[in-house]
């Protein structure tokens, strides 16, 4: 059997697996990239094979770096089943139609600008009406049952503890008289998270194709409800806000969950909570109406009529003028918002309301890709641009991976010694190169298990115990190259910024031009050891 590593390879998304076992050719997972231009460019490529040749699609999970590009798929001539556990399903019906807004929205801005230049339209990726046409292939399947899906190939969902209908995918593929044994980790989420089960152990496989997204950290593993409870206090002490960038769909109620706790308790005050993101809204419908996918304890709330994801002190705000209110208002408030990473959506609002003020307190409580607003706060960047607007950032930020929804290196090394027998190979995907190539020596070290990091395109001849790899035959970026030309892009935006600044300093002629001229300097001297750095070119 043969299987194509068509995204989320030495990088995080876009994640989509093509399988040839038996005559038969199908997909785990069918997932966007998100991210810088360079990256998001990938998802406008023709895709790697001929849509109308594929039996079927299965899915790990909603979040649409696993599913965004399934429209598109339908739209190309797929016309097979989608199999996704039931909340996975239900997450899509509106992930997929909000992901075909956004790809219409940005169509149009292109166009108007397009327009302005005298270039001919462009169409979306997708449309809306794509979305809703692609969820009528879905079909629901049941967690833990064996089910012969093809001829040969015989699946089974695990819970992976990620977010609400998540799951490891367990496949048998028959070939000849052999059967080999492959399971996609999916997104693994940390054990004890708050309402869904904990991830599923898996105790054998041939080859596992597994995430590494935290595979080179550690969680801080802090009571995370009490630190919660300490950073609002303290905040609302300052009389400041608690913004909360954060997924929509998942992070935005575990967060809830927290706070239902720490209000219950008494160990915060009485304060309005604003659920700032229609997506994370419907979301939060789905959740409620899905307690047979909660843990223990959540059912057991659910069962005493004290639903975890309901409270009188959240305010729900789906239209942009309800919006816009929220910061018009005084005293403290608790502000969740999308997108996650900080890089679009309403959060931007709050931000710009918010990060210049030193009372107030930002949370990052989930992976935030290079790039993005949130990793350059965790950087601990001083001054921003928001939505064309400077602004310096003095409010408290948090960066709290133990809130994250995956696991981290010692939970990932755990999952693993579970196996009851070693796999013939690790295929290790969903993390950026540093983190995939550190974890990869630490599955050598603790289990002596190979592991081998694909890359982008690269297909593996599964045969037995030996595979042999085919590096890509697709013309793809290297994403080496790609980090570098996101950064050289964000270089690029704040250089006209910074030449700007400069010609209004040289002016005015103020008393600024002693510091302009010691920084440029400065800057000079950077761009020197670069050059030094990269050599002639010539490459070594
Ligand atoms: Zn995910």
């Amino acid at each position: 059997m043969r299987i194509t590593f068509l995204g989320a390879s030495r990088t995080v998304t876009g994640s989509s697996y093509l399988l040839e076992a038996g005559g038969r050719k199908f997909l785990v997972d069918c997932g966007m990239f998100q991210g810088s231009k360079a990256t998001e460019a990938l998802n406008w490529r023709p895709f790697a094979y001929d849509p109308t040749s594929l039996d079927c699609v299965l899915l790990t999970h909603a979040h649409i770096d696993h599913t965004g590009m399934v429209p598109r798929l339908c739209k190309s001539g797929f016309k097979g089943k989608i199999y996704a556990t039931r909340a996975t399903a239900s997450l899509c019906r509106i992930m997929l139609p909000d992901s075909a807004h956004i790809q219409e929205f940005e169509a149009e801005i292109n166009n108007r600008k397009g327009r302005r230049a005298g270039k001919g339209l462009i169409e979306p990726l997708y449309t809306v009406d794509d979305a809703y046409k692609s969820l009528e292939q879905f079909a629901p399947m049941p967690y833990g049952e064996k089910l012969e899906i093809l001829p040969g190939v015989t699946v089974r969902f695990n819970d992976a503890g990620h977010i609400l209908g998540s799951s490891i995918i367990e496949i048998w593929a028959e070939e000849g008289d052999k059967t080999e044994k492959l399971v996609f980790s999916g997104d693994l989420g940390q054990p004890d998270q708050p309402l869904i089960k904990d991830p599923t152990y898996i105790d054998e496989a041939d080859y596992i194709i597994m995430e590494s997204t935290y595979g080179n950290r550690k969680h801080e593993h802090f009571n995370r409800q009490d630190l919660l409870a300490e950073i609002i206090n303290d905040t609302v002490q300052r009389g400041g806000n608690v913004v909360i960038p954060a997924f929509a769909v998942g992070r935005t109620q575990t967060i809830v969950y927290y706070l239902h706790q720490l209000l219950k308790a008494g160990k915060i005050p009485d304060l309005p909570i604003y659920i700032d993101s229609p997506l994370a809204i419907s979301a939060t419908d789905i959740f409620i109406q899905s307690p047979e996918d909660y843990d223990a304890e959540a059912r057991e709330m659910v069962k005493r009529a004290d639903n975890p994801l309901k409270l009188p002190q959240l305010i729900f705000t789906r239209t942009a003028e309800e919006s816009k209110r929220i910061n018009q208002r005084e005293g403290s408030a608790i502000i969740l918002s999308a997108s996650g990473m900080a890089d679009a959506g309403r959060i931007l609002h709050h931000l710009k309301h918010n990060l210049w003020r030193p009372e107030s307190s930002i949370l990052l409580v989930g992976y935030q890709s290079p790039g993005s607003l949130g990793r350059r706060l965790t950087e601990g960047i001083k001054r921003v641009k928001i939505m064309g607007e400077d602004i310096s950032v003095k409010a408290k930020i948090y960066n709290l991976d133990g809130f994250s929804a995956h696991a981290d290196q010692d939970q990932l090394v755990n999952w693993l010694a579970h196996l009851q027998k070693p796999p013939a190979n690790i295929f290790l995907v969903h993390g950026e190169a540093e983190m995939s190539e550190a974890f990869a020596v630490i599955i050598k070290e603790k289990f002596g298990f190979p592991a081998y990091i694909p890359r982008l395109g690269d297909a593996a001849a599964l045969e037995g115990r030996e595979f042999r790899i085919e590096p890509s035959s697709l013309v793809f970026v290297d994403p080496a190259v790609q980090k570098l030309q996101d950064i050289w892009d964000l270089i690029e935006a704040d250089f006209a910024e910074f030449k700007k600044r400069i010609e209004q300093v040289l002016a005015t002629g103020n008393g600024q031009i002693a510091i302009a001229a010691r920084a440029l300097e400065k800057l000079r001297k950077v761009l020197r050891d670069t050059m030094e750095a990269i050599g002639s070119g010539g490459g070594k």
